[in-house]
């Protein structure tokens, strides 16, 4: 469905970005790994992605670094010919309550989250509208919609992630550029592993569905946001959640 198709997705060392790189390429999908110049993982999702048989390369970079993107989007397109498929899921938390928050943890994870995703977004952009086509997917949060103590950084990133995604769609949508975002709620994965199990239980209690999210619930959505199958889809954002937010 995604033959000859090629896909970044940001942080996909491990994790949801991880999954989401398998899954595109399970697709047929070429995919481009990356991850942060320190990544001991980018390697192994790169050599995983190549065992199903279709083109990959981990470019590792600094998603806050636009020279670091630059070259992430620009040596994609010569190796690869194309891109077609952006996925921005590079993301941190560093988690507080507001009065104790330091300006340094706030500046991090806005830099990363929506700084991020705007040099990703702003450097994709001029290819995919050449090209004519492309869909960009960024990973927001639930918490971007509803708000969570402890997390005013994150909370506030996310928000802006989703308000990123409907004006890019907005100004992308003539060129034939898609842009839509997806909000997990609850996803195992390390981001989630360390918090403490009270935090864990609370959130439990809440979701409709009963269990927690695996990564792959995240990838599968995604692939449809990046596939055909969502033409005449723009500027939405789809909660994945379990029910916890309705
Ligand atoms: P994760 O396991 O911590 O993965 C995040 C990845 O992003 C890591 O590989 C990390 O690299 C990479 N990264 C961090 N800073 C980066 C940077 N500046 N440039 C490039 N890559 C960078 O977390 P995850 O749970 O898979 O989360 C993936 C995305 O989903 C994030 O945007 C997160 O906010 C979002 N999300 C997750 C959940 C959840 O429940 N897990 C819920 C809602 C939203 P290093 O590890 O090497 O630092």
């Amino acid at each position: 469905m995604l033959k000859g198709r090629t896909a970044i997705v940001t942080g996909s060392g491990r994790g949801i970005g991880k999954a989401i790189a398998l899954k595109l390429a399970s697709m047929g999908a070429n995919v481009v790994i990356n991850d942060i110049p320190s990544s001991e993982d980018a390697d192994k999702t790169c050599e995983e992605v190549k065992a199903m048989g279709v083109g990959s390369a981990v470019i590792k970079g600094d998603v806050r670094n636009i020279e670091d993107v630059k070259t992430l989007v620009n040596t994609t397109v010569k190796e690869f010919g194309s891109i077609d498929i952006f996925v921005n899921n590079a993301g941190v938390t560093r988690d507080g309550l507001m009065l104790r928050m330091s300006e340094e943890d706030w500046d991090l994870v806005m830099d990363i989250n929506l700084k991020g995703a705007f040099n990703c977004i702003k450097t994709v952009a001029r290819p995919m509208m050449k090209q004519r086509k492309g869909s960009i997917i960024n990973i927001a949060s639930i918490v971007g919609v509803m708000g969570n103590a402890g997390q005013a950084n994150y909370s506030a990133s996310k928000a802006g992630l989703i308000g990123l995604t409907k004006t890019t769609a907005k100004e992308f949508a003539s060129r034939g550029i898609r842009c839509n975002a997806v909000a997990p709620g609850f996803i195992r994965s390390a981001m989630t592993d360390v918090l403490s199990d009270e935090v864990k239980q609370q959130y439990f209690d809440a979701i409709p569905l009963g269990k927690f999210g695996e990564t792959d619930d995240i990838a599968n959505v995604v692939a449809f946001l990046a596939s055909d199958m969502s033409n005449y889809v723009t500027g939405q954002v789809i909660n994945i959640d379990g029910g916890l937010v309705m």
